[in-house]
């Protein structure tokens, strides 16, 4: 039985006094028995959240690392082993924004995602097709090549302690979202294509979707055979509605 999870990726959204607001909100809220949370604020803002969440059940994490897992000559960057030394639980590789802005390859994610198993964090691995690709028919070609990626490098054992968020680039932050049935087709692609290497691996690994989802979308995507929770973005800004959402998760 696969635990839901559901996450709040805050992007480069919040200032000091909006995310303190925000994560006040989030610690009064009950959390349903059963269900990870997590919260992925920027790194500048880890501590802060940390600190308002000492002794809740909210996992905090961070929305990209660097491709080495320790510290040295590298301007700008943040290494999975800080980020560990900090608190967090958890690290986004490869969401479409950091693919398609910022020119993250296979390679580069391949390395992160490495990285930041070496120091015991969680990778949740983000993958999904632009419009263009959906409508070529291309789907699962691309997503499959996504995770094959990290299979050819790593192996399948990479995935006992991973997450995988399927992320349509065309639904995230478009109000556009997938229907259950698309979202539930590509999960199970993907579950399917794990199964083939390691079917115990692939029955453990949780699957979340991501693109506007929302409260009022959340229970029929959520109840899908494949889909383990969510990987939420705007919705995630506002307390409410991201208990919400998590409460979706815990029926
Ligand atoms: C995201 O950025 O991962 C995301 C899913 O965003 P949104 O929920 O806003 O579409």
């Amino acid at each position: 039985m696969r635990r839901p999870m559901v996450a709040g990726n805050w992007k480069m959204h919040g200032t000091c006094a909006s995310v303190a607001e925000l994560v006040q909100g989030l610690a009064k809220m009950a959390i349903p028995e059963g269900v990870d949370v997590a919260v992925f604020p920027t790194s500048l803002h880890i501590g802060l959240v940390l600190d308002h969440l000492k002794g809740r059940s909210i996992l905090v994490g961070a929305q990209n690392c660097a491709h080495e897992a320790g510290q040295g000559a590298l301007t700008g960057e943040v290494s999975p082993t800080q980020l560990q030394d900090a608190g967090c639980k958890l690290v986004l590789v490869g969401h479409s924004e950091r693919r398609q802005i910022m020119g993250e390859g296979n390679e580069v994610l391949n390395r992160k995602f490495a990285a930041a198993q070496v120091v015991g964090l969680t990778p949740i691995l983000c993958v999904g097709e632009t419009l263009e690709q959906r409508e070529a028919g291309k789907t699962l070609e691309v997503v499959g090549q996504q995770l094959d990626s990290i299979i050819e490098e790593l192996g399948i054992d990479a995935f006992v302690n991973a997450v995988i968020a399927y992320e349509p680039v065309w639904a995230i932050g478009t109000g556009l979202t997938a229907s259950p049935e698309q979202a539930q087709e590509v999960h199970a692609a993907i579950r399917a294509q794990l199964a083939k290497k390691n079917s115990e691996v692939a029955q453990g690994v949780r699957l979340l979707y991501g693109g506007s989802v929302k409260a009022a979308n959340a229970v029929e995507l959520f109840s899908m055979p494949d889909i383990d929770g969510g990987l939420i973005g705007g919705a995630s800004l506002n307390a409410d509605e991201f208990g919400a959402i998590i409460r979706a998760a815990g029926n």
